[in-house]
């Protein structure tokens, strides 16, 4: 036996199945639960782990990968089950063993209601530190559960106007050029285009990507740039071809170097390794010029809530982001959508084994669904 699979095993989450159970945390087991839906039983959080297939070879200025780990958690009240999800590439630090430990740790059967999001999101937070792609599995389907509990979606319990979405952009990662260029065609339904760069071909790809259209592109180093006079040459040149943002240039560490490329910069320079939560605002104001926020970074929609109304106040641009991400993350962070400059929630089309239906992206612009929630149907297994 493998050692994660005895590791899955040990732990439960294939125990009686065809690798395919939720494990119960609460004050019943799954199947008990079925049986008597009692309203007293409070709330009942689920979780099983799960791996997501790339459509294709990913490869950034940090490396490659073909698949992706996820948790999938279910959390029920009343007979009404809200879903999440924690995404964990691996550079982050977070795996299926993390997460399982973490998510023992949880529990909600203290609480009598599920609208008491305050006190049951600022207890998951407390737990331990760390975890944010685990935590935020627990408050988006918290989030879930509550706006079926509600029947509105979060976009329309928070005001937003769904008129407001931004374009999403459609990302192309490092590769030659005629898989560039074929991506490009690929991406045809996208009216901007995320260009990944850093690894040493950065003109051979936006020229590949020019010979194929002319729409605006961003651009996202990965902090694969290391001299910041170079990076300021590149970010004319890039503003010459097209571009209208910069994502993490240099080093989340090269401080100094990267607030004076955006003082020079004629094109906004937007953190994404360098920010991760609340807490790094004091790192970022007056260094980058905006901020990419994901779920997984930050532990969920009550804080990327939060940290919108934070960089407004500080007068800096907000992009909102995902990693690999089945429909449930990706749709929940699109119900914020609405508020910020820019979209990269593009996960859930970069893979091929997605569990949800949510978001659809209409003539490159996100369309928000009616359905109540974070906006998720399954799909039919
Ligand atoms: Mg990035």
């Amino acid at each position: 036996m493998s050692s994660r699979r005895k590791f899955l095993t040990d732990c439960g989450v294939l125990a009686g199945s065809a690798g395919f159970s939720y494990m119960t945390i609460g004050k019943h087991d799954w199947n008990e639960y079925t049986k008597k839906p009692a309203k007293s039983s409070g709330l009942s959080l689920r979780f099983k782990p799960y791996e997501l297939h790339l459509k294709h070879v990913f490869t950034i200025a940090e490396g490659s990968r073909s698949t992706t780990p996820v948790m999938l958690t279910e959390l029920e009240f009343d007979n009404i089950i809200g879903y999440g999800e924690a995404s964990m590439p691996p550079y982050l630090g977070e795996s299926h063993e993390t997460a399982t430990s973490f998510l023992n740790k949880v529990d909600l059967t203290q609480f009598e209601s599920p609208f008491l999001m305050e006190d049951i999101l600022a207890y998951v937070d407390q737990l331990v530190p760390g975890n944010y792609a685990a935590k935020a599995s627990v408050d988006i389907a918290l989030h879930d559960l509550v706006g079926k509990l509600m029947k509105q979606p979060w976009y329309k319990i928070w005001g937003l106007n769904p008129d407001k979405t931004p374009n999403t952009s459609f990302t192309i990662g490092i590769d030659k050029p005629e898989v560039v260029k074929a991506k490009v065609r690929e991406a045809a339904p996208y009216r901007i285009l995320k260009v990944k760069l850093g690894h040493g071909n950065d003109k051979e790809m936006i020229e590949a990507v020019r010979s194929e259209t002319d729409k605006p592109i961003c651009v996202d180093i990965n902090q694969g740039w290391t001299d910041r006079k170079m990076a300021l040459d590149m970010s004319f040149w890039l503003k010459e071809k097209g571009a209208v943002f910069i994502e993490q240039p240099m080093s989340k560490t090269s401080t100094d170097d990267t607030a004076w490329l955006t003082q020079n910069s004629p094109l906004p320079i937007i953190a994404d390794e360098a920010f991760q939560t609340i807490s790094d605002f004091k790192k970022v104001q007056g260094v980058y010029s905006g901020i990419n926020i994901k779920l997984m970074k930050c532990g969920g929609l009550r804080t990327a809530f939060i940290m919108i109304k934070m960089a407004r106040a500080l007068d800096m641009k907000v992009m909102i982001g995902c990693m690999t991400e089945t429909s449930c993350a990706v749709t929940a962070a699109a119900q914020l959508s609405p508020l910020v400059d820019w979209a990269d929630l593009d996960g859930n089309l970069l893979i091929d084994n997605d569990v949800f239906k949510g978001i659809l992206i209409r003539d490159g612009k996100i369309s928000l669904p009616e359905t109540s929630g974070i906006g998720i149907s399954k799909n039919k297994t």
